[in-house]
C-alpha cells in the first residue's frame, strides 16, 4: 500500500513538473510514534501514530483498531490524509493512528482500557493545535469520548477540540453521521452539472450521462439518472436517503449489503430499504424487486455505480463486467488502480474517493472549529458549510482535470500536491 501511494504521488508529481527532490519531500513523514500498550491482562498490543505533514494545519486523521494494522499501512494512510485535506482545501495536515488488535475479541472494559492507554502514551504529541485524531475502522464515538476524557484528565484541556467524531452530547457535531453520504450526493450532482458535450472530459463520459446533465440544468430530457449502491450501510444508505430527498431525478434501482440485495428497474423505496436495514434485516431477504448478488450488481446497466462497501470491489477480475457510465467511490479504494485505468480508457468516469467520500473529514473539521470557538451549530449550518467546501473542491478538481487532460483521480492528487508544494 505504501509503495502504491508513493507511486501515485511520483506519477502525478512528474506530470506537474516537480523535481525528484520536491517529490521526496512530499513522501517523507514528519514523525513516527511507535509504542506498545500493555494491558492489565498481560496482553501487549503494538500501537502507532504517524504524523505526515502539518504544513497546512494541525495533523488530522483517524485511529483504527484492527489485527492487520502495520507501520507501513499507517504511514500510507497518513500520507493519503494529507493529500485528502489538501485536495479539498482544508487547513489541516495528515496523520493516522492504529493499534494491531482484534477489538471483537475484547470486552467493553478492555476496549476502554486500550483507548485510554493509547492516549496516555501519546498525549504529549497530540492536542487541538497539534494533532486531532478521529474514529476510523472499528473505532466509534464511544471510543473517542473515552479518549477525550483521558486527554482532559492528563492535560486539563476542556475545549473538546483534541479529537473529532465525539458523540453529540460530548461535543460532537450535528450532521456527522450522514456527512459522507451527503457529501457524495453533492459531489455527484456538481460533476453532472459540470459535464457538457463540448468539453473533453464530457466526451470521455457516455452520452447518456451528458444527456442527464441537460436534464439537471433544466432542459426537457425527462429520463431520470439510475444508480445502484453496493454497501447499504452508514455511508451508502445516507447517500440514498439524501439523494431521495434532494435529487428526485435520481432513481435507486439496486442496493446490496454483504448478503446480496435487491434490484428493481422501477425505482426502489429508499426509506423502506433504510428502515429494513436499521431494523437489522438483510437486503437479499427483502420482499421487493428481485434478489441479486453482489457480483450481479457490479455488472448492472445503470448510469452510476455507487461503491460504498469495501476497498477492492472492482479489480482486474470483474472490471470487464462494469456497464455503468460513472463510478462514485464512497468507500476507500473500491476500484483498484489497474481496473481504474481500464475503465477510464473505456470512457467510464471514476469519481475518486479522495473527493467523493470527503464529506466526513469536512464535518470533522467543522466539529473542531465549533469546539475551538465554543459554539454548537445547527445541522442546517453544518450542511451549508459542507456544501460550500465540496462545491468549491469539486469545481477545482474538475477544472484541473480539464486543464491538464487528467483523470479526476490524478487531478485531485494534482490539486493536493500543488497546495502542499506551495505551502
Ligand atoms: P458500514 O459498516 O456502516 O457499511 C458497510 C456496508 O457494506 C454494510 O451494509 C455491509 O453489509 C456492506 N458490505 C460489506 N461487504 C460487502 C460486500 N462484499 N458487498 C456488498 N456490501 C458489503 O460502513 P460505512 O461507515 O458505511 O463505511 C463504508 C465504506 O466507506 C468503508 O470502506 C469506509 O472505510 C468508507 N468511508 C466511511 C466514512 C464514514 O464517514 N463512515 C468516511 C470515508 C470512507
Amino acid at each position: 500500500m505504501l509503495k502504491t501511494t508513493h507511486n501515485l504521488i511520483k506519477d502525478v508529481g512528474k506530470k506537474l513538473g516537480l523535481t525528484s527532490e520536491q517529490i521526496e519531500k512530499l513522501l517523507a513523514v514528519d514523525k513516527i510514534h511507535e509504542f506498545e500498550i500493555q494491558m492489565e491482562s498481560g496482553k501487549k498490543h503494538q500501537a502507532y501514530r504517524v504524523q505526515h505533514s502539518n504544513k497546512l494545519g494541525p495533523y488530522k486523521g483517524g485511529i483504527r483498531f484492527h489485527p492487520d494494522v502495520s507501520l507501513e499501512e499507517v504511514q500510507a494512510l497518513a500520507i493519503l490524509m494529507s493529500l485528502k485535506a489538501a485536495a479539498i482545501g482544508l487547513p489541516l495536515g495528515g496523520a493516522k493512528g492504529g493499534v494491531a488488535v482484534n477489538p471483537k475479541e475484547m470486552s467493553l472494559a478492555e476496549l476502554e482500557e486500550l483507548s485510554r492507554d493509547y492516549v496516555l502514551n501519546l498525549h504529549e504529541h497530540i492536542g487541538p493545535d497539534k494533532d486531532v485524531p478521529a474514529p476510523d475502522v472499528n473505532t466509534d464515538s464511544q471510543i473517542i469520548d473515552w479518549m477525550v476524557d483521558e486527554y482532559e484528565k492528563l492535560t486539563g484541556d476542556t475545549s473538546k477540540a483534541s479529537f473529532t467524531g465525539k458523540s453529540v452530547k460530548a461535543g460532537g457535531s450535528l450532521g456527522r453521521d450522514e456527512a459522507t453520504g451527503r457529501g457524495g450526493v453533492i459531489v455527484l450532482r456538481q460533476i453532472l452539472n459540470k459535464l457538457a458535450p463540448s468539453q473533453s472530459l464530457g466526451e470521455a463520459v457516455s452520452n447518456r450521462i451528458v444527456k442527464r446533465q441537460a436534464f439537471a440544468t433544466g432542459l426537457s430530457i425527462s429520463e431520470p439518472i439510475t444508480y445502484a449502491v453496493q454497501g447499504f450501510g452508514n455511508v451508502g444508505a445516507h447517500f440514498a436517503l439524501v439523494a431521495a430527498q434532494e435529487q428526485p431525478d435520481w432513481m435507486l434501482v439496486a442496493a446490496t449489503d454483504s448478503s446480496g440485495g435487491v434490484y428493481s428497474p422501477a425505482d426502489l423505496s429508499v426509506k423502506q430499504l433504510a428502515q429494513y436495514k436499521s431494523d437489522g434485516g438483510r437486503l437479499h431477504e427483502l420482499n421487493e424487486g428481485r434478489a441479486i448478488s453482489n457480483k450481479e450488481l457490479i455488472g448492472l446497466d445503470v448510469d452510476v455505480l455507487v461503491l460504498a462497501a469495501l476497498g477492492g470491489a472492482v479489480t482486474e477480475k470483474n472490471m470487464h463486467q462494469v456497464k455503468a457510465h460513472a463510478i462514485l467511490e464512497l468507500a476507500n479504494g473500491p476500484v483498484s488502480d489497474e481496473a481504474a485505468k481500464h475503465l477510464e480508457s473505456k470512457g467510464i468516469m471514476i469519481i475518486p474517493d479522495i473527493l467523493a467520500n470527503s464529506g466526513g473529514v469536512i464535518v470533522s473539521y467543522l466539529e473542531w472549529l465549533q469546539n475551538k470557538q465554543g459554539e454548537h451549530w445547527t445541522e442546517a449550518e453544518v450542511n451549508k458549510q459542507l456544501e460550500e467546501y465540496l462545491v468549491k473542491a469539486t469545481n477545482r478538481i474538475y477544472d484541473m482535470a480539464q486543464k491538464r487532460s487528467m483523470t479526476l483521480k490524478e487531478a485531485a492528487l494534482a490539486v493536493a500536491i500543488e497546495r502542499l508544494v506551495k505551502s
